[in-house]
């Protein structure tokens, strides 16, 4: 077959070489299957039992199809932090997009050896806020329950890298015993984040169990599910599983995306059966150097979301995980990113830009400084998205307080 012939043994250097060798660029679905998956049908390909069977964990198959360069192949033959896997389907639409900069989320890179010297295993400060096995309890009303540690794909940026990807099972998920019987004994907890791992990746019964469990707790009003199943395993929202998770409403869903070629036919469908369930979407996506770290991608992406009925939620700056400096970009560049979307396009399709704090701090907003301080006149500057000034009369009278006023302007007061 010509693109095998055309593939050399030896993989290149990285700095010379076309790094999308291994396939030719517009390849069909249908192409990439009878090449890579022989025999294979478009029912196999669509059950996502058979997309998770499928995955791609080792460097030699990756390297057939993506065409690693020495360094890759390296790191993809020893990994550093956690296990490599990539679905078909995902794989499919990284060869699609020939040089998708989604190729560096999950090919391992000979950079995740490098540890640089404020990176940390647990940089969230998680496992010190975990009073029971699987949560997390860091707000006051809130917790964050996982329940698995298996991801159909594993995303080389992983905030959890520590944890996920320990076993090769996805249907049972973790023992969520403890993890249900501590929210079932806290009455503050009114609002149940799952995530893992990926929680989608767990089979039906069981997402069922848990879900029916934290629902028979009178005081958890809302609960939420964290996944990257629409990007990466689209298969996996069947009309059965959105029966299950409509029966836990109130349900929202975060969605977990990084770039616009992401949003195939096959997402569209998958966000728009749970749309239809009834399923508030929003998305989070961590912003990635040379992936989605400019603001025609990212707005590409956000406005793309809201077609796809899912509301963009967050913009985390990249957490300091071990071998994560290739990816991480300057605050400012997400602050840049911010000020391009704000005001040039809908609101909706501005997420809030946190940096989740190392040492266990939660997420923290932030936002390009629009006001300017007061003006002569005492009114209060304000920068607008085209860069102009307006000014509003900010009340720095006798009954107020602001941290723009002077200091004396709270002395004033009319002679009674
Ligand atoms: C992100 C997070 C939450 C949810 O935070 P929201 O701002 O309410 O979305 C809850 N617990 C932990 C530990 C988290 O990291």
């Amino acid at each position: 077959m010509h693109v095998l012939d055309e593939l050399e043994d030896e993989p290149p250097d990285c700095a010379s070489s076309n790094l999308q060798r291994g396939m030719p660029r517009e390849v069909t679905e249908d192409r990439f299957m009878k090449t890579w998956f022989p025999g294979t049908g478009d029912r196999q390909w669509n059950d996502w039992h058979w997309q998770i069977r499928n995955r791609i964990t080792d460097a030699a198959r990756l390297h057939a199809i993506l065409g690693l360069c020495k360094e890759e192949m390296a790191a993809s033959r020893e990994v550093a932090n956690m296990p490599l896997a990539v679905t078909p389907y995902y794989l499919r639409v990284i060869v699609e997009n020939a040089h998708s900069p989604l190729r560096k989320c999950v090919v391992p890179s000979s950079w995740e050896h490098l540890i640089s010297p404020h990176e940390l295993t647990d940089p969230l400060g998680e496992d010190t806020h975990s009073p029971v096995p699987g949560i997390v309890h860091r707000y006051p009303d809130r917790v964050l329950l996982l329940a698995t540690d298996f991801c159909s794909t594993y995303c080389r940026y992983c905030t959890r890298s520590r944890l996920v990807g320990r076993r090769r099972a996805s249907c049972f998920g973790n023992s969520w015993k403890q993890g249900v019987e501590y929210i079932r004994s806290r009455p503050e907890i009114r609002d149940v984040l799952i995530s893992g791992g990926d929680p989608l990746t767990m089979c039906d019964e069981h997402i069922e169990r848990l879900l029916l469990e934290l629902r028979s707790i009178p005081h958890v009003e809302i609960v939420r599910l964290g996944t990257k199943v629409p990007a990466v395993l689209p298969q996996r929202i069947t009309p059965s599983l959105v029966r299950i998770l409509r029966k836990a409403h109130p349900l929202y869903l975060s969605l977990h995306f990084t770039h616009p070629h992401e949003l195939t036919p096959a997402c569209k469908r998958a966000c728009e059966l749970l749309a239809d369930g009834g399923i508030p979407l929003g998305s989070q996506t961590v912003l990635l150097a040379g992936v989605n770290d400019d603001v025609t991608t990212m707005k590409r992406l956000m406005q793309g979301l809201l077609r796809f009925r899912v509301r963009p939620y967050y913009l985390y700056q990249c957490d300091p995980i071990p071998g994560s400096s290739h990816f991480r970009t300057p605050v400012a560049t997400g602050l840049e990113i911010i000020r391009g979307l704000r005001g040039h396009t809908s609101g909706y399709a501005v997420p809030q830009y946190v940096i989740d704090a190392p040492g266990g701090g939660g997420k923290i907003p932030l936002l390009p400084k629009s006001e300017q301080g007061l003006d002569a006149l005492g009114n209060l500057v304000l920068k607008n998205y085209e860069g102009k000034l307006f000014t509003y009369p900010e009340a720095c009278g006798p009954m107020t307080r602001s941290i723009f006023c002077p200091e004396d302007a709270h002395e004033s007061r009319p002679d009674l």
